[in-house]
Formats: structure tokens, C-alpha cells, sequence
């Protein structure tokens, strides 16, 4: 029987219940079925891939890691944008980790004073001793 491939619309013989004329059709073809299915079980597959990231933490942490080192300014750029367009939803996100983690924060805030503390001092002692060597 002729009929229409569902793909590209070209007439072929199609045999038994074929629906498209090429395997490059069918391959287009099984493309959008999981497409369709991933838009229309978007709740089912955000927690299944939670799950699989969760079962492979460590594999999934060193392929983030390779791909961010491979694409490091794309990804800064998409960071960027990223909290540019969602600010509210950033700073919830931000008050929410300090309420949960108030110690990590102050740690991590008196880290950072302590290491602007060591370079103003650095540079403190190389301009006296600049002066010094000008005064002698
Ligand atoms: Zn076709």
C-alpha cells in the first residue's frame, strides 16, 4: 500500500503497519515520540533523573566538573543570565541556605576577612618597606 511518510510526507510502499518511509524517519520519528514524552511527564522525569544523580553523585560531580573546565565561560555566561533573570528566587534561595547553614556562612565570611586581612598587611609592609629603601 502507498502511503504518506508521517516524517517527511514523502509516498513510499509501505509493509504491514509502516508508518514512515526511511530509517532515518524512524529514528526522527522515535526522537520526537521521547521528546513528546519528556514534555508531557516533565514532573516524572525531573525526579528520575534527581534520583539517578543521587545514586551517581560522585560519576555526575566529575562529569559536571570536566564540562564546566571544558566550557568555562559558556557556563559563566548561562550562570550569569541565569541569576540575573530569577534575582528574587536567588536571594530566597541565598536567605534560605544562610538560615540553614548560619555557621557555614560565618565561617566562610571570616575566611574571607581573614585572608583580606593577610593581603592589606602584605601590602602594607611592602609600601614601608618601599619607604624605608627611598628614606635611605
Ligand atoms: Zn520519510
Amino acid at each position: 500500500m502507498i502511503k504518506a511518510c508521517e516524517i517527511c510526507g514523502a509516498a513510499f510502499e509501505a509493509r504491514g503497519s509502516a508508518k514512515v518511509c526511511s530509517d532515518k524517519c524512524r529514528r526522527e520519528k522515535e526522537r520526537e515520540r521521547k521528546r513528546r514524552y519528556r514534555e508531557e511527564n516533565r514532573e516524572k522525569e525531573a525526579k528520575r533523573h534527581r534520583r539517578y544523580y543521587e545514586e551517581n553523585r560522585e560519576k555526575e560531580a566529575k562529569r559536571h566538573r570536566r564540562h564546566y573546565e571544558e566550557n568555562r565561560e559558556k557556563v559563566r555566561e548561562r550562570q550569569r543570565r541565569y541569576r540575573e533573570e530569577n534575582r528574587e528566587k536567588e536571594a530566597k534561595r541565598h536567605r534560605r541556605y544562610y538560615e540553614e547553614n548560619p555557621e557555614k556562612v560565618r565561617e566562610r565570611k571570616r575566611r574571607y576577612y581573614e585572608e583580606q586581612r593577610l593581603t592589606r598587611d602584605f601590602f602594607r609592609r611592602l609600601a614601608m618597606a618601599d619607604a624605608i629603601r627611598k628614606a635611605m
